[in-house]
């Protein structure tokens, strides 16, 4: 374990980091190779926002940190929809995503850390618009009239944006609500900006308990010892971690990195939970990957890495048919009483179907 990480992470440090974030193409073209010119129409329509830690690891154009960070005038030329998932229409209140009946997806900041260029809500995150305060009041209003609600996902944008007085707040409101009985944070922090997980941010989140975190890395390197820094601390105050990585062509869209980066999470005490095919968002299609390879990447994985840390694959349907996960093929044949399986090694075998014989009289 590198020991680089000297003294404990404090609030002070990743106010700095944000503040001295490139936000501009000018600014950015002052520290990187890029072409203002061609990115600046971009940022008008989806901000850039690279915080003075990522900027570090971004080392040379088109590594894993500059393509998930530096836009691209490809953004501009994709015709997809704006919202395919339909959250915008399973909204009961703004910024409240209501599609299954027992949880929901409760949007409280939308701005990050870091403005990813695959992200899924580019319509609305980091754009000036909703009023988030007011949002946030009527939201915990819906949650608290409507008792099928179990679990409140916690996302954005990136929650951890908020202060830990705001964050703490907003987690005891929905405390309080009876039918409320477990709490889920989707964040990026640990891995865009790790500073912002500090000691007492994980000493007030341990005691909201139950409560999940799931983080989001996409590629090895991003577990940089500051990085795994801020998944102990989390850890040890006794919180779950998963890990919902996207699936970004020329970042992570091969066997052998996606297979490092999961030895990674497990070996910091975060599990893979999700891998994201990318939704067929507005300005992402640059990104996207076939959804064979997906299938393939997940096929390899199997039998290569121990099974917690397969993920599952995940497609989002279009028009808020939820989420499907998606398996690659065994069975190569279905005969009576006996199935034709393949393995994780590409051997076929026999599979016995039926079950034993039923108990007692019967018909
Ligand atoms: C992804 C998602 C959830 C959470 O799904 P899990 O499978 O429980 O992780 C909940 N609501 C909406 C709208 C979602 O998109």
């Amino acid at each position: 374990m590198p020991d680089s990480v000297s003294s404990t992470p404090v609030a002070s440090d990743w106010k700095k980091e944000l503040a001295a974030s490139i936000v501009s193409p000018v600014a950015l073209a002052r520290v990187r190779p890029v072409d203002a010119a061609a990115l600046a129409p971009v940022c008008v329509r989806y901000p850039m926002r690279i915080n003075s830690y990522w900027l570090s690891m971004m080392r040379q154009p088109e590594d894993p940190f500059w393509r998930q960070a530096v836009p691209d005038a490809l953004e501009l030329e994709d015709g997809a929809q704006a919202d395919p998932l339909a959250e915008e229409d399973q909204s009961p209140v703004p910024g409240l995503i209501h599609r299954y009946p027992d949880r929901v997806v409760f949007l409280v900041s939308d701005r990050c850390a870091m403005y990813c260029r695959h992200c899924m809500r580019k319509r609305r995150v980091g754009r000036p618009a909703a009023a988030v305060r007011e949002a946030v009041a009527a939201g915990i209003d819906y949650i608290r009239a409507t008792p099928a609600i179990e679990e409140v996902i916690l996302s954005g944008g990136d929650p951890l944006m908020l202060d830990d007085a705001v964050l703490e707040e907003i987690l005891a409101r929905l405390k309080e609500i009876r039918h409320v009985h477990l709490l889920r944070i989707h964040t990026r922090m640990p891995s865009s900006l790790p500073r912002r997980v500090t000691a007492s941010l994980a000493a007030m989140l341990g005691r909201f308990h139950p409560l999940y975190i799931n983080i989001q890395f996409n590629h090895p390197a991003e577990m940089t010892p500051e990085a795994a820094e801020a998944c102990r601390c989390l850890a040890d105050a006794g919180i779950p971690l998963g890990c919902q990585s996207v699936l970004i062509r020329g970042v992570n869209d091969d066997p052998g990195t996606m297979a490092a980066l999961m030895r990674v999470l497990l070996a910091h005490r975060v599990r893979p939970y999700y891998l994201h095919q990318m939704d067929p968002v507005q300005g992402t299609a640059h990104l996207r990957t076939p959804i064979e390879t997906g299938l393939a990447i997940l096929a390899a994985l199997r039998g290569r890495i121990p099974g917690i840390g397969v993920p599952q694959l995940m497609i989002d349907l279009p028009g808020g048919g939820g989420k499907v996960p998606l398996l690659p093929e065994s069975v190569v044949s279905r005969g009576p009483g006996t199935w034709r399986v393949r393995n994780y090694n590409g051997e076929v075998f026999d599979y016995p179907v039926s079950g034993g014989p039923e108990k007692g009289g019967g018909s």
